[in-house]
Parts: structure tokens; sequence; C-alpha cells
């Protein structure tokens, strides 16, 4: 490393909502970036106001099965425009001393990232952004993420940063803090080629308890209600053996057991990507455990699939099922038709797959849900003997749903993204009845 490099300094800041928990999450696109500027020659370090590992929390949150676990937690006001939810509304991740002690003990950076995720967990950026700002005056601050994409003009006018990048941008983020810094730095990896990438920087925690994978980007699909098609167009993967590599890296230099498979599209084309991925992981003889909270595609999980995925170990399946119902679900999506859950789940239990291992998600909150429907449909999956989950439906800008959420809204969506919450159901219409949540809640758990 050149010794005059500058520092960099990147965030991964607080949410602010009415629940929050981790289930192996970790900001992997801005971790990313951090392993690209690393290999260009920057130095940086990064403060994860979500670390829930952090040595000096006062009270960690409660740790749940693989690594997965409660953050720590502090009520905060709610904001005034959701003062109608009778709920608890939390600043989520470490005490606000702690993120100043760890700017005031890194480094000074010469530009600052920071990154979003959800469009309603806003609140949490401009808050870190807030202390940076205060704190390193002079800094530039630039935000990336998922809400910066899809609320680009909103964070332009709200976040408090300086620039604001959409998309998927390594290349950009590279150029622009070429230009903040003066720093020269050749471009060492191809935007198209996701091998030529490092790994994401998992290294600068605080330790690395679990590792969320990334095999590829975008899906092939284009469900209405996903944003998956607009934040990464097209399906770019890497290569099974860099996959495998990668798992074996983290196993043997850190002595990562789970890994949690965030792609949107994990199974697809399987003969070439899966099936030689676990095949890498079961040459190599890794005793690791596998996890999918981000769902994985029913159609393609055949019989050699399951049976890969039960050798290989995973440990926690969960299936993108989102309604039982197939009349008119071509409105909505086209990726599992009618009988393909019950044959996935046939095709698990065979390979040896226990019930409680499998969850199948059910869309909740849709705009215009027949909610019989969704009664019908927590009782068909618990038919089936596996777990139903109610994955809560936000409303998400530039999908094909947006419009249709927008008139179905009790809120405002176009004016705020805190009415993209899917914890206040922001597409039921008055009257809107936390009794039925509750409802539905205790079906699905039952
Ligand atoms: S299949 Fe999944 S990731 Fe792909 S568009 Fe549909 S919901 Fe999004």
């Amino acid at each position: 490393m050149q010794k005059d490099a500058p520092y960099i300094l990147v965030i991964n800041p607080w949410i602010h909502d009415f629940a929050a928990y981790d289930f192996w999450a970790r900001p992997i696109g801005l971790l990313t970036i951090a392993g690209i500027l690393r290999m260009h020659g920057y130095q940086v370090s990064y403060i994860d106001c979500l670390d829930r590992f952090h040595p000096e929390l006062p009270r960690p949150g409660k740790a749940g099965r693989f690594g997965k676990g409660h953050y720590l937690k502090t009520r905060i006001p709610r904001p005034e425009k959701l003062s109608d939810v009778p709920r608890n509304y939390c600043r989520y991740g470490i005490p606000e001393g702690l993120v100043r002690k760890a700017i005031n003990d890194s480094p000074r950076p010469e530009v600052v990232l920071v990154t979003s995720l959800m469009t309603y967990w806003y609140p949490g950026v401009v808050a870190l952004i807030e202390v940076v700002r205060e704190m390193l005056p002079e800094v530039p601050v630039v935000l990336g993420g998922i809400y910066a994409t899809l609320c680009h003009d909103h964070a332009v006018k709200h976040a408090g940063a300086d620039y604001v990048i959409s998309g998927d941008s390594e290349v950009s983020v590279v150029e622009m803090i070429d230009r903040l810094t003066g720093f020269a730095s050749a471009q060492r990896f191809l935007a198209d080629q996701l091998d030529t990438y490092p790994y994401p920087a998992f290294d600068l925690q605080h330790s690395v308890p679990y590792v969320p994978i990334l095999t590829g980007r975008g899906c092939p699909f284009r469900c209405a209600y996903c944003a998956s098609g607009f934040l990464s167009p097209g399906l770019r993967r890497r290569s099974p053996q860099h996959v495998v590599e990668e798992i074996v890296y983290w196993h043997k230099r850190y002595s990562v057991l789970d890994f949690a498979f965030y792609d949107d599209a994990l199974l697809i084309d399987a003969d070439s990507h899966i099936v030689p991925i676990l095949e890498g992981v079961l040459t190599r003889g890794l005793e690791v455990r596998f996890h999918t909270p981000n769902a994985l595609h029913i159609r393609p999980l055949s019989r050699e699939v399951a049976e890969l995925l039960f050798l290989a170990g995973f440990e926690t399946i969960r299936l993108g099922l989102e309604t039982a119902f197939f009349d008119g679900r071509k409105a909505i999506d086209s990726k599992v038709g009618p009988g393909e859950f019950q044959q996935a789940v046939g095709h698990l239990r065979e390979a040896g797959f226990k019930d409680e291992t499998i969850g199948a998600y059910l869309l909740y909150g849709l705009p215009g849900q027949d909610l019989a429907e969704l009664e019908a449909s927590i009782k068909i999956v618990k038919a089936s003997g596996v777990r139903p989950i109610l994955a809560q439906y936000s409303p998400i800008p530039h999908t094909a749903l947006w419009s249709a959420a927008v008139t179905a809204s009790r809120y405002d969506l176009d004016s705020d993204p805190i009415f993209h919450n899917n914890s206040i159901f922001p597409c039921q219409k008055e009257p809107f009845s936390w009794d039925k949540v509750g409802y539905f809640k205790r079906l699905a758990q039952g």
C-alpha cells in the first residue's frame, strides 16, 4: 500500500423502525466497495452502526441460532407522520457514543462513504450523516445504496450528503473518490466480470461471525412487487469456482461456519451454477452451514438440487411462494405454478430435510389483497407440513405495483418514503385493523 494513500471511512448506518432483526445481514455492497478501494491502494476504515458483536456494547441483543439475533435497540420518538401507529419506534444498533468514539479513533478520512438499505430507514441515514457532519465538517459525504437508488431525489434533498450515487455503483464510486482525493488509481476490476471483484471486506468488522454470500446479481423474473430488475438489471454471475474459493477463504481464515446466500436467483440455471458450487463445497470437505433468508425459487428445486442442498449443509430453507392461489396470479408474478410448491417440499423432505427447517414466504399487505386467500394460503402451507412465514409487503418505487400501491394506501406514499414501511401495512385502506394483523400472525405461527 502506498504510504500517502488517502483514508476513506465507510459507514453502515442505524436502522430506525418499529422492528428489525439480524438475519445474517451485512452491507455486502458497501463492503465490496471497501474491498475495491483497498484493491486500488486506498486505506479504509469501517464503522458498522448495526454491529451486534461490538466489543463495547453495553448489553448485547439476544442471540438466535446460527449467528442471527436481535440488534441492540433504543426507543426513540415515533416520526410525527406515523403517530397513528400504536407501536414503539426504535433506533437499532450501537449507541451514538460508540459511533462518535469510532469516528474519533479512526484516522481522519478524506471521504466518508455511507450506504442505505430500505427506503423507510432513511431517518437512520440522516441521523448518522448529521453526526458525521458535526464531527468531520470539512469531509465530503457520499451516499449510495438502495434508498439512494430508489428514492434518489428524496435522498438528494433530505439525506444531508454532498453526493448521492444510484445503482450498482462500484465504478462511479471509485471515480468519484479519485476525483475528491486527487489520488490516481487505475481501474483494477472489470465492472461486468464479478470474478474480478475482491471479496467484500468482512475482515474490517470487529469479528466475522457469519458471512452473507452473493453468487450473482439480478434475477430473470420481473415480479410486480420486487425492485430487483431496477436495482440490478439483467443477471450477472460469478463463476462457481470463485464462489467456492470465497467460502473456503472465510471458513479457513476466520473459522466461519454460517453462510447466508442473499442471491435473488440462486437456483436459476442450476446445472451450471448452484450444482457445481455445492459439488465444489462437498469436494473440499467443508463442514459449514448454509441459510437462504432471501428465499429460493421453487420451480428449479428438483430432487437432485434438494439432495445437494441437504448434503452441503443447508440448515435454513426459505421458499418464495407468496400465495398458494394461482387464479389471476400472472398479474403479479410467474415464478411458481400450481403444484410446484408441494412438489418442491416433497423433494426437500425426501432429501432429508426436516419440516422445521423449511419456511414458505406468503405476501401480506398487497394492494387490494383478498385476505380470505391469505388465510387459505396459510392453511395450505401448514397442511404441507412446513412453516408459513408472513412477508409483509413494502411498496417500492419503480416497481410495476407502485401505482396500485399509491392508490390503495391510506398514506401519501409519494410524499415520503417513511410510509413505505411494511410494519404499518401501508396498502391496507381504512378501516385498518391491527387486530386482523394479530390474527394472521397468530394463524401463521400457531
Ligand atoms: S423472482 Fe424473486 S428476486 Fe426475482 S423478481 Fe421475483 S421476487 Fe424479485
